[in-house]
This record gives C-alpha cells, structure tokens and sequence, in this order.
C-alpha cells in the first residue's frame, strides 16, 4: 500500500526526523573533528572508602569542550559516537590519558598511597576484537600498574557475545586488571553472568542509592545487592552519594565504598590531585 504513495504509511522521514538526522550528522563531524583537535577532556571522580572516608582511586569520565556548545557530558554525545564508530577510538583515548595522569601523580609523590583508576568501556566496544591487546599495550606504554585498573563494564556488554567476552575478561583478569560491573540493577538482571565471569565489584545505580531512603523497594535491592556481593566475595561501590542520609544508610548495610557529590563532583586534574592529597 505504501508502495503506491500518497498514504500516510508512505512518507517516513517527517521533517522533525530530518532535522534531527541533520543535527546527529552534524554532532558526527564535529566530534570527529575535535577528537583530533584535543577538544576532549578526562575529568576525575574520588572513589572512598565509607569506612575511613579515604580517597582509594578516581573514575575517569569523559567530556567534550564543545568550540560552541562548552563543556559537554557525556550523555549529550556518547550515542553518536557510538552510531559513528567513534567509541573506540574515544575509549581507548581516556585509557591512555587517564593511564598517564594517574602514573605522572603516583611518581611526582611516591609514597602517597597508590590510587586505583577507574575507566568505562562502551558494551559495543567490548565486544570488539583485539580488546584485551589494546589494553595491555596502553598499560605497557604508560606504565600504569594493571592491578590498579579498574574496567567498568555494563550488563548489556556481557550480553553481547558470551564467549568472546569471556575469553577477553579472563585475560583482562590474568593480567592484573580488575573488572567493575557498572549501573548494576538497571540492566537485564540475569544473575548467572556473576558466577560465569570473573567480575570482582559491582557498582550500585545511583538511582537505586538515591531511592533507599524514600523507597522501601529501593532499599530492599541496595541492602540484597550489599549481601549478595559479600556471600559471592565481590565487593561493592555504591554510586551517586549525595548526602549524608544516604552515606549513613549505606554504611549501616555495610557497604565499603562510594562516590557521589557528598564528597566530589568529577574534578579536573589538579583538583583530584590535591582531593587526594587532602583525603
Ligand atoms: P557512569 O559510569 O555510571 O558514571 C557515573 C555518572 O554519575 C557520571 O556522569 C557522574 O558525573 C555522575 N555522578 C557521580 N556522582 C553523582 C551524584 O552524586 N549525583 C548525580 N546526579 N550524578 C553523579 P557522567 O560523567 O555524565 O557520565 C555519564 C555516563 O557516561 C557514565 O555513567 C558512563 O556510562 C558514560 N561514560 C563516561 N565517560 C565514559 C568513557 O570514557 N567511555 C565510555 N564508554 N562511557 C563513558
Ligand atoms: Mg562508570
Ligand atoms: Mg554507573
Ligand atoms: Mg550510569
């Protein structure tokens, strides 16, 4: 019926697509062109330890000093990276840049405690081939210890191809590096990956953090998701503190560790560095 035109059914792009496909192609060139004009940034959130309220390692996350738009995060781009094939290079960038600021710190002061670095690989790329040489060459060029690497990956990339992942996770793990399951909760909430993979931390969706003191639902996940992580020896981060209520609630269920505004937004570099000297 569409076939033959005229219809409703026939006229697919509407001018709001179209502008919409417009302004995506644009982001698309743009952000190819600021990949290669160092318009992307690496900002540093502090993990702590509850207990002490220590820094013990930063997240590093991804931003986009946009010419015209600013400071973008990443949640105004990621998609179209990842529609444009751009996740690994842009992955493998923050690695390697956060690789190198974690080591220029860790020698300028060598006996502060060594921090962890926590980094996010897109699902997509880590269901790529030639992951695990990738990392390991970053960690070889820089020097960064990989048993202070911490890889967050979501739920949807151990979905992707069960046995490439695996295979890539086992010798991530072999290597030193640690893996984080991140956004834990929000995803598909099959729990048989936990036994499958060698994962070592799950990191607690800040909407369910947020949730525990208003929602008894909430509450009931965070205090299981606490529990089921110490019974399997994993251990847990839980993410989006932002106050006092909650540090308090978590600490009450035992959990060790956590981020969130309560203690620091993601920080530039000089400002993580001096968080970390000052926690
Ligand atoms: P994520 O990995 O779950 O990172 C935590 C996000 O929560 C960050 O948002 C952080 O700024 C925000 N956050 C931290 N504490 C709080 C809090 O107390 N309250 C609230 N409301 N938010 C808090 P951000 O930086 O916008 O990043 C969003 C997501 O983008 C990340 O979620 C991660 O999935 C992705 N991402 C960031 N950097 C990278 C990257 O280099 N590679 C890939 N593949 N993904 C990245
Ligand atoms: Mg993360
Ligand atoms: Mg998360
Ligand atoms: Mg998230």
């Amino acid at each position: 019926r569409a076939k033959h035109g005229g219809g409703a059914g026939h006229q697919v792009f509407t001018p709001q697509m179209r502008e919409h496909s417009m302004r995506i192609g644009r982001l698309e060139n743009e952000l190819k062109r600021g990949l290669g004009r160092d318009e992307l940034r690496v900002v540093y959130q502090p993990i702590m330890a509850l207990g002490e309220g220590r820094v013990v390692g930063f997240e590093a996350l991804l931003r986009w000093q946009h010419p015209e738009h600013g400071l973008l995060e990443p949640g105004a781009f990621l998609d179209v990276a990842e529609d444009c094939g751009l996740m690994l290079d842009i992955d493998r960038w923050v690695l390697r840049e956060a690789c190198v600021q974690l080591r220029r710190w860790q020698q300028e002061s060598p006996h502060a405690p060594p921090l962890t670095l926590n980094v996010n690989f897109s699902a997509r790329h880590f269901a790529a081939p030639g992951v695990y040489e990738q990392v390991r060459g970053v960690l070889a060029d820089t020097g960064f210890p990989p048993a202070r690497l911490n890889l967050e990956i979501t739920e949807s990339a151990l979905l992707a191809r069960p046995e490439a992942i695996g295979q890539t996770l086992e010798q991530l793990r072999a290597l030193g590096v640690r893996l984080h399951l991140d956004d834990f909760g929000t995803g598909y909430s099959s729990l048989g990956y936990l036994h499958a993979y060698p994962l070592d931390t799950l990191k607690i969706d800040r909407s369910f953090v947020q949730g525990m003191l208003t929602s008894p639902s909430s509450a009931e996940l965070v205090r299981t998701i606490i529990a089921m992580a110490k019974n399997m020896k994993m251990r847990v981060v839980a993410e989006g503190i932002e106050e006092t209520r909650h540090l308090d609630a978590l600490r009450g269920l035992g959990c060790d560790y956590g981020q969130g505004y309560l203690f620091a937004r993601p920080l530039g570099a000089e400002e993580a560095r001096a968080f970390a000297r000052a926690h």
